[in-house]
C-alpha cells in the first residue's frame, strides 16, 4: 500500500462496501480520514526595503599584517606536522616546517624524510638551538601529539617544546563561543578561513599529497606543509593584530588606494606564485624571487598583476526579496 501521510486512522460508521477491522477476534469499524491541513511554514520575513539588498561586504585578498605591525614579546614559531595518518600509534611522520614569524616567510625551514626517527633527530636540534618560544599552528594538538610522541619513541630531549606556550588559531576563530557559551558552530578548516580572507585555495588536496607518496613523490605534501605554516602564520599574526589594538585593526584590515599606492611606492606588493598561485609579498626591487612554499622562480609583475582588493561576488536576492525591491 502506497504511503499517504496525509491520511490518519478513525473510528466510526463505515463507507458503504467497507469492511470491519478484526483485530485478535473483535471488529472494529476502522476508516481512513483526511488529516487537517498541515500549518504552512509562515514566509520568510521581507528585510526593509533599504536592505533587501544582499549586503556587499568588500574583503582585502591580502590583508596586509606582518609580524612587524604587532608586538611580539617571545619568539613565535609557526609549524605543522604532516603524517602518513590520523592515530600517532598508526602513522609515520614525514615532513614538518617551522616558520618563526618574525623572519622572511621564504626562510621557513622544512624538515622530509622516509625515515622517521632522522626527521624526529634533525627537528630536535632546530627546535633545541632556540634559547625560549612560543608554537602557532592551526589544530594545534594534532602537530603536538605528533611530535611529543616521537620524541618520547626515540628518546631525545626537546624541553623547550614540551614547556612551551602553544597558541591555535583554530582556537582564535571559537572565541566567544568558549568563554560564555557552548556552541556547536563549525570551527572551519584551514583552507574555509585562507579562502576567505586571503581568496587563496590549497596548492594540493589530501588525495593528491597521498597520491604522490605512493610514487614516493613527497613534493606536493612539503608543498602542502609550507603553505599551511605560512598562512597560519599570516591568520596568527592578523588575530594578534586586531586583539591589540582595535583602532589600528580597523584602519589597517581595508587599506585605502593611498594607502596600497604608499606600499607599492615603498616597493612590497603581492602577487600570486605562477607554479602553485601562493600569494607570496614581492619586494620590487628585486628582479625576481623565489616563491616561499615552492621555491618557483618569481618574475618582477607588472602592476596589473599587483594583487589588490576585490569584491566579494554579488548574491542575487531571493525572488521573494526581488518583489519587495520592485514594490519600493
Ligand atoms: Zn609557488
Amino acid at each position: 500500500m502506497a504511503e499517504n501521510t496525509n491520511l490518519k486512522l478513525s473510528s466510526g460508521p463505515l463507507p458503504a462496501g467497507a469492511t470491519p477491522m478484526n483485530v485478535a477476534g473483535t471488529l472494529i469499524n476502522m476508516k481512513l480520514v483526511p488529516l487537517a491541513a498541515p500549518a504552512t511554514t509562515p514566509p520568510i520575513q521581507s528585510v526593509p526595503s533599504s536592505s533587501s539588498v544582499v549586503p556587499l561586504p568588500t574583503k582585502a585578498v591580502q590583508p596586509k599584517i606582518t609580524a612587524e605591525d604587532i608586538s611580539l614579546d617571545e619568539v613565535i614559531i609557526c609549524w605543522d606536522c604532516e603524517t602518513s595518518g590520523v592515530n600517532p600509534w598508526e602513522y609515520q611522520w614525514l615532513v614538518a616546517s617551522f616558520w618563526p614569524i618574525d623572519t622572511p616567510k621564504a626562510d621557513m625551514v622544512t624538515f622530509a624524510s622516509w625515515d622517521e626517527e632522522e626527521i624526529t633527530r634533525e627537528v630536535a636540534e632546530y627546535l633545541n638551538s632556540f634559547d625560549s618560544f612560543a608554537m602557532t599552528g592551526f589544530n594545534t594538538a594534532f602537530d603536538i601529539r605528533c611530535m611529543s610522541t616521537r620524541f618520547m619513541m626515540y628518546q631525545v630531549p626537546v624541553p623547550l617544546f614540551m614547556s612551551s606556550t602553544f597558541y591555535d588559531t583554530r582556537d582564535f576563530f571559537k572565541k566567544g563561543t568558549w568563554k560564555y557559551v557552548f556552541s556547536d558552530q563549525a570551527s572551519g578548516s584551514l583552507e574555509d578561513w585562507i579562502v576567505w580572507l586571503y581568496d587563496e585555495p590549497k596548492p594540493y588536496t589530501i588525495e593528491e599529497c597521498f597520491a604522490g607518496l605512493r610514487e614516493d613523490n613527497m613534493e606536493p605534501l612539503i608543498i602542502r606543509n609550507r603553505w599551511d605554516v605560512g598562512v597560519e602564520g599570516d591568520v596568527f599574526i592578523l588575530s594578534k593584530y586586531i586583539e591589540e589594538d582595535l583602532e589600528r585593526g580597523v584602519s589597517q584590515m581595508k587599506p585605502t588606494i593611498m594607502q596600497r599606492t604608499e606600499e607599492e611606492k615603498e616597493g612590497n606588493v603581492v602577487v600570486a606564485c605562477p607554479v602553485c598561485k601562493t600569494l607570496n609579498e614581492y619586494e620590487l626591487k628585486n628582479a625576481s624571487q623565489i616563491c616561499y612554499v615552492c621555491a618557483s622562480k618569481i618574475v618582477r609583475p607588472t602592476s596589473k598583476e599587483y594583487l589588490e582588493e576585490i569584491v566579494r561576488p554579488f548574491v542575487a536576492p531571493k525572488e521573494s526579496t526581488k518583489k519587495t525591491t520592485a514594490a519600493k
